[in-house]
């Protein structure tokens, strides 16, 4: 009943050149009609993203929570909307880490986004610390308590476990081990919202790569992925695609 969902995060790279790599993605996409796609590119990107691919959903990979204002160098929900965003991120863990974001960040990020008309993914997951601490689950449950809005819904809102561990290092938990935190993170977003908790669609994120996808989409409660590195290219990108 939940849509497989295979997301890109270009994260800060990328070019106009690199962007026709996005018609090979855009060609997977339309051959995959049980799967969405989405990818998340630089601001810079959005526009001409959009133009050179109408039928892929083109997002951004971060947004500021006000509307407008004296907020040098950041870019609101609807400016991203008005260039032709369809979904941001919101909470990456690259953003909690470089730019000391927290979940009530997140939180607002997420509430702007979805205001102006966005899709969001929102994105959590411990570090490596955290889980040899044995904390992992009860530092997800938090990130997730603090930084779902009230109103998310199947509708607009995408929750992505991606352990910081796994980002970008080749490394990945076990499938069961995701499975498990997917079943967690479910059961603390029914304890929010409810019945519509079963709506929504809860992403694996961290060197998933055309090798293990299958394995990890096919894996309990895992609604897609949230892929960095390997959603640079069509090469890489595509097999992802067929594996969900
Ligand atoms: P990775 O990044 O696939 O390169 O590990 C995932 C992410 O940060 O979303």
């Amino acid at each position: 009943m939940r849509r497989k969902l295979v997301a890109g995060n270009w994260k800060m790279n990328g070019s106009l050149k690199a962007l026709e790599e996005l018609v090979g993605i855009a060609e997977a996409a339309a051959a995959a009609p049980d799967v969405d796609v989405m990818i998340a590119v630089p601001f810079t990107l959005i526009a001409p993203a959009a133009a050179l691919v109408p039928t892929l959903v083109i997002g951004a990979e971060d947004v500021h929570e006000a509307e407008t204002g004296a907020h040098t160098g950041c870019v609101s929900a609807a400016m991203v909307r008005e260039a032709g965003a369809r979904f941001t991120l919101a909470g990456h863990s690259e953003r909690r880490a470089d730019q000391h974001e927290t979940s009530h960040d997140a939180w607002a990020k997420a509430a702007a986004a979805h205001r102006a008309g966005l899709q969001v993914i929102l994105c959590c997951g411990e570090t490596e610390a955290e889980r040899d601490a044995g904390r992992a689950e009860r530092v997800v449950q938090a990130q997730i308590e603090k930084s779902v809005p009230d109103n998310a819904s199947g509708d607009w809102f995408t929750l992505a476990y991606e352990p910081r561990w796994a980002i970008g290092t080749g490394r990945t938990p076990t499938v069961e081990e995701i499975g498990s935190m997917h079943a967690i993170a479910r059961a603390k977003l029914r304890m929010m919202i409810g019945a519509e908790a079963d709506r929504v669609r809860i992403l694996y994120g961290g060197s998933v790569t055309g090798d293990n996808a299958a394995a990890i989409l096919a894996a309990d409660d895992v609604d897609g992925a949230l892929v960095g590195g390997a959603s640079l290219t069509a090469a890489k990108f595509v097999p992802i695609i067929a594996g969900a």
